[in-house]
């Protein structure tokens, strides 16, 4: 049986994509060979990267404004350095607002100069620091739009003039309308709203480029990959083909503005539920609450064997908190059907009947 699928990343998939992504293994576009089997400078994978990269920009509405989509590899953990290697020339300003933005911030001290301009460590990172400045003679500034582990979003991003604004979005891209021309690059991890794991989505504004003086190695260079229409290298041609049927049934569903409709809808269910229940607490601040990961407790530890058979029962996966935070973690990606929130909220009301 199907199982509610709540993973953190990599995480549940539409189910078409599944059925159409292991049929083009078994025969892609009636060739007679495998997706896994052809050349990645075929004419018929050069055409699955480029509809890929043209339905990103078209996503995000940045087609026509300068912008290069790139599927690299890596995960998003190499973007922590590949931003810092080609941006990073005396001083970059970081918000830290969890354990990926520290590690962002680790990658970047060793190009530079790096200055915290807040954090929200001192409450386990529970919250998202507001009223802060971003210094005048930054290089860039970079923040994580959703922190999957602690369950909160940034909900507005700082005027930063004109220093590049660069964004891990790898739990959140795709998931809701923002002005993404305001950022320098975006880069996220496939793994959750877009695809499988193996590739990672890089924006990248081009004329934000070439104002380092050190060399850059070929690989970590974004140049050589634009230059290369993100062929540098061979690309990891599942991921991406994979990736494009995702971006796909994404435009097809109504593209960003609809699926933000359902996540929020998603949302509400949850967090009502957590509100309402008076078994659970929420963990990260209210205003600050991600529409993706829902991060919550019991307010007593003693219901929590019934509570995880409960949701055994229910063929619910996937919902156990990360180690650093404890407690549960519901992750609504774009995939997740609002019927599966349901059923996660009906166990926390029945757990409430039962105990
Ligand atoms: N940033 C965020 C916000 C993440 O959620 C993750 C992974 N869960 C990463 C970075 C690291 O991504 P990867 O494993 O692709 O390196």
């Amino acid at each position: 049986m199907k199982k509610h699928n709540f993973s953190a990343g990599p995480c549940i998939l539409p189910q078409s994509v599944f059925k159409q992504a292991s049929q083009a293994i078994l025969d892609f576009n009636n060739s007679g060979l495998s997706i896994l089997e052809i050349s990645h400078r075929s004419k018929d994978f050069v055409s699955v990267m480029d509809e890929a990269q043209k339905l990103v920009l078209d996503l995000l509405n940045l087609e026509g404004k300068g912008y290069k989509a790139l599927f690299l590899q890596g995960g998003a953990s190499t973007q922590f350095l590949m931003t810092a290697y080609n941006l990073l020339e005396n001083k970059a300003a970081y918000l830290n607002t969890g354990t990926w933005s520290s590690k962002a911030i680790k990658e970047a001290k060793l190009f530079g100069d790096v200055e915290e301009v807040a954090s929200s460590k001192d409450e386990n990172f529970n919250y998202i620091p507001k009223n802060f400045n971003v210094p005048a003679d930054a290089d860039y500034f970079h923040c994580t739009s959703n922190n999957t582990i602690f369950g909160t979003q940034l909900k507005e991003f700082p005027t930063t003039g004109g220093i590049p604004l660069v964004c891990d979005m790898s739990s959140d891209i795709f998931s809701k309308k923002l002005d993404f021309s305001k950022f320098g690059i975006i880069y996220a991890g496939a793994q959750k709203n877009m695809g499988p794991a193996g590739t990672t989505l890089v924006v990248i504004k081009e004329e934000i480029l070439g104002k380092v003086s050190r060399q850059i190695p070929s690989m970590m260079d974004y140049k050589t990959h634009i230059d290369k229409e993100s062929m540098f290298n061979t690309p990891p041609v599942f991921a991406v083909y994979t990736s494009m049927l995702t971006l796909k049934w994404l435009k097809e569903k109504g593209g960003i503005e609809a699926i933000q409709k359902l996540n929020e809808e998603k949302a509400a269910l949850i967090y009502n539920e957590i509100d309402r229940n008076p078994l659970f607490e929420g963990f990260a601040a209210v205003e600050d609450r991600s529409i993706m990961n829902a991060t919550f407790n019991l307010k007593d530890e003693k219901y929590k064997s019934l509570f995880e058979d409960l949701v055994k029962a229910a063929h619910i996966n996937g919902i156990n908190g990360h180690r650093s935070v404890g407690g549960y973690r519901a992750s609504m990606y774009n995939a997740l059907p609002k019927e599966s929130v349901e059923v996660l909220v009906n166990v926390m009301k029945e757990l409430e009947t039962q105990a």
